[in-house]
């Protein structure tokens, strides 16, 4: 009777540690002052460690920040070749009829200092705090281009079950920064009508298979004759971006550029 109260206790305080760790980078609807003295408490049990050199203070220390490179000479997404704000070249363009893409703007090198690390916490540790810092590694890159009030933002959709085990989608939190940074509009005018297998390890024929058909556009107004910014957290190849970019235009959007923090070769 003592070992099995004994246990519940145990695991009572497990549950409490797991929810108040969770709530540090998920910060509750509260008040100012609330949140403070809140943020506050949880520093003080549960200290923020650098995901770069595990020194105690920020979750990212300015030292680990500043070796993230950002990139600055822009290439061509399938051949590398050196291309305006990394539109796909004409050759390219020419050789592959399935690219939908005008290009993809990168915002730094995925291996990078910290942030593959700070990628890898943001999405799957619930550091929900990075997300402005790493939103604005590609606002970065996006005020270098001229026009970008001429485009409306889409977030790469996630399956609904997929979203809801995670309980959010990255992309989304992404996009809404880069929506509210440029003053731009945004919607989430995408769906994905089937849970695909990850694209990681698969080679590149299976990549385009797997994605086939995988997107559906749900807001035609929105995206009739505009130029989409269409947000992803990390590309690869591009597949993903270019499936999800054929769905736009085949809804009528008149140009559609990729947007990510990083490029995972
Ligand atoms: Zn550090
Ligand atoms: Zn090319």
């Amino acid at each position: 009777m003592v070992s099995v109260f004994l246990f519940y206790s145990i695991m009572v305080c497990y549950n409490l540690v797991n929810i108040l760790y969770l709530n540090k980078t998920i910060m509750p609807n509260i008040g100012s002052r609330t949140k403070l003295i809140y943020a506050f408490l949880l520093d003080l049990f549960f200290p923020n460690k650098c995901l770069g050199c595990g020194k105690y203070g920020e979750i990212i220390c300015f030292d680990c920040a500043k070796e993230i490179s950002i990139i600055k000479t822009t290439t061509c997404p399938e051949c590398g070749r050196i291309s305006h704000s990394g539109q796909y070249c004409r050759s390219c363009k020419s050789n592959h009829r399935n690219i939908a893409l005008k290009g993809i703007i990168v915002g730094a090198h995925y291996d990078s200092g910290p942030l593959k690390e700070m990628i890898h916490h943001f999405k799957y540790s619930g550091y929900l705090s990075l997300s402005e810092q790493l939103a604005e590694i590609i606002c970065n890159q996006l005020s270098n281009i001229s026009g970008v009030k001429e485009f409306v933002v889409v977030p790469v959709p996630l399956y609904i079950s997929r979203k809801n085990r995670r309980g959010f989608n990255q992309s989304e939190l992404l996009a809404r920064y880069i929506s509210s940074r440029f003053n731009i509009s945004g919607c989430d005018a995408l769906i994905r009508t089937r849970d695909t297998r990850p694209q990681i390890g698969l080679p590149r024929a299976k990549r385009l298979n797997n994605l086939e058909g995988a997107f559906s556009c749900q807001d035609i107004e929105f995206v009739f004759g505009r130029k989409i910014l269409l947000i992803d957290d990390v590309t690869t190849t591009g597949a993903t971006l270019n499936e999800c970019a054929k769905a736009l235009k085949d809804t009528g959007a008149k140009e559609v550029w990729g947007a990510v923090i990083a490029r995972n070769i």
